[in-house]
């Protein structure tokens, strides 16, 4: 995932400032700032849930604004997961898995089921597969939507502050499932609040403030001696 000069404007607001930054194929980076400062704008730019004014930004490959692409298609084929899981809630866990595979990709159903059986098992919810969305915990609905995103086998996956929403003892299993995608060389684009997962997980922090990429650093680095004096605010807020 490669952003190039990127820039965003919500009317007068300059929401994305000359963003430059690359996440390479099998790093974790998490984006942490504080509140407001840009990280779900610049997430969301990735899948086109939000379109840029200026700059570049290239996943797997492709200029993501090349007319050539179709935007569901590409949509669906980027594996996004948010902090509300919108799992659709008239459709059986399984058939939430197997519906982009089908439609999208044109997957023979019987195919997709049998891989969205096995991604069910990978996030620890082989039993749930006939339960509906309102009948699992938070816990579990989120990572029925790890699931339905990696059915789409996404070359990256975007999270976007994917335990915010969950009690406190559902984050662990969610953060678990994150790392085990982390560590079988998944692309990962994080926003999380969760620094313990970020300095375990992480390839790289980029650090936010005010629409800008203020600083991009490894964890040891990052936590132990942050450059910018915004970002040691930063951390010293969180302690
Ligand atoms: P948080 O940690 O609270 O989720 P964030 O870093 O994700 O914050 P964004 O949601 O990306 O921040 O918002 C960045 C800025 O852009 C904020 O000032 C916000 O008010 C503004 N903004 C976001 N979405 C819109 C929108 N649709 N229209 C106008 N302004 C917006
Ligand atoms: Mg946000």
């Amino acid at each position: 995932i490669g952003f190039v000069n990127v820039n965003k404007w919500y009317g007068e607001y300059h929401a994305l400032v000359d963003i430059n930054g690359k996440v390479d194929k099998g790093e974790v980076v998490v984006v942490c700032g504080p509140s407001g400062s840009g990280k779900s704008t610049l997430i969301r730019t990735v899948n086109r849930l939000e379109e840029i004014d200026r700059g570049k930004i290239h996943f797997d490959g492709k200029n993501i604004h090349d007319a050539k692409i179709e935007i569901n298609a590409y949509r669906s084929a980027v594996g996004f997961v948010f902090q509300q899981f919108n799992l659709f809630p008239h459709l059986s866990v399984l058939e939430n898995i197997v519906l982009s595979p089908v439609r999208v990709k044109r997957e023979k159903r019987a195919a997709a089921r049998d891989n969205a059986m096995r991604l069910l098992e990978r996030v620890g919810l082989g039993g749930k597969a006939d339960a509906f969305p309102a009948q699992l915990s938070g816990g579990q609905q989120q990572r029925v939507a790890i699931a339905r995103a990696l059915a789409m086998d996404p070359p990256a996956m975007l999270f976007d502050e994917p335990t915010s929403a969950l009690d406190p003892e559902m984050v662990g299993e969610v953060l678990a499932v994150m790392k085990g995608l982390a560590s079988e060389g998944m692309t990962m684009m994080c926003v999380t609040h969760e620094m313990n997962f970020a300095r375990e997980v992480a390839d790289q922090i980029w650090f936010m403030d005010e629409g800008k990429l203020l600083e991009t650093a490894a964890p040891e680095a990052f936590f132990s001696n942050p450059q910018h004096p915004r970002a040691r605010r930063f951390l010293s807020d969180l302690r």
